[in-house]
């Protein structure tokens, strides 16, 4: 007797956008010879929902008011959003924080009962004095780091180092580079090789922007660790090498290309995704 396998979801939910450039993107982009040209920059959070893990909020996004001041165009957060998939704030158990800059901590405070993941390097950092210093402290909101504080006074906080298994298929790797403690997670998953088979999606966050990062070695221009963040590629390369896997950059807006929008209940699907917030199904990938 064979048993189906619970049906997981994995969403990318794109919440916000931005017009930048391939210069200011690329680290020492002119080392390309090329010329300079505008660069579509999507911000992600990512949901996995299934029975068994209940719903694991991956990264949270950023804080409207921290949006409005960096001049970012702001569609929704995760409260605003879940609601339209079915999702209760009450039903976030546990939030991975991938690293703890402001475009991913800035929605945690809408989960005050929720259990948080992220590596201890990543948290003992944010929480030092040279994350004050200003080429870091430009991507952090100290009200943001001093929630995680306030998350690990109660009880909340999980730090670990160099993996941690989170739920049954779903592995959480801390690579480094982009930040100290930046992490990675590989969900498996039904349906990410094609209808009724089964892959894994690799939330690879902002260990990659962008997949010509890793499609062509070009490390992103925000950077703690340059060996390391080349080492992640390695690491992001040879996953995306195995059968069945598929990679997730964090702010690419080919990820709305490779993978097909989420259509469930209430869900408008590929308008959406097209003309602003939309949710992408990365169970579904298609090309
Ligand atoms: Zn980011």
């Amino acid at each position: 007797m064979t048993s189906a396998a619970p049906a997981r979801q994995v969403l990318a939910v794109r919440y916000g956008h931005r017009v930048t450039s391939r210069a200011e993107s690329y680290l020492n982009f002119r080392l390309y010879g090329e010329p300079d040209a505008e660069l579509d920059i999507d911000y992600y959070f990512w949901v996995i929902r299934d029975d068994a893990a209940g719903v694991v909020l991956v990264d949270t996004g950023f804080a409207p008011e921290a949006g409005d001041r960096r001049r970012r165009t702001h569609y929704t957060t995760p409260a605003q959003v879940l609601p339209s998939v079915g999702i209760g704030v009450d039903d976030v158990t546990a939030i991975v924080v991938t690293h703890a800059h402001w475009d991913h901590t800035g929605n945690v405070r809408q989960f005050p009962r929720a259990q948080v993941i992220m590596t201890e390097a990543e948290y003992a950092f944010w929480t030092s004095p040279v994350a004050r210093r200003a080429h870091f402290a430009a991507h952090s909101e100290p009200d943001e780091i001093a929630l995680l504080a306030k998350a690990r006074e109660e009880d909340r906080l999980t730090l670990f180092s160099g993996s941690y298994p989170l739920a049954p298929g779903i592995e959480l790797t801390e690579v480094g580079g982009h930040t100290p403690g930046q992490l990675i997670a590989a969900v498996t998953t039904p349906g990410t090789s094609g209808p009724g088979g089964s892959g894994t999606v690799v939330l690879a966050s902002d260990a990659l922007h962008f997949y010509e990062e890793v499609e062509r070695d070009r490390p992103f221009a925000i950077v703690a660790d340059l060996p390391a963040m080349y080492r992640a590629y390695d690491t992001l390369a040879q996953l995306g090498s195995q059968p069945a896997t598929r990679l997730v950059a964090g702010h690419d807006p080919l990820v709305r290309t490779r993978f097909a929008p989420y259509a469930g209940p209430g869900m408008p699907g590929e308008a959406a995704v097209a003309a602003g917030t939309g949710i992408v199904d990365l169970t579904a990938p298609r090309g």
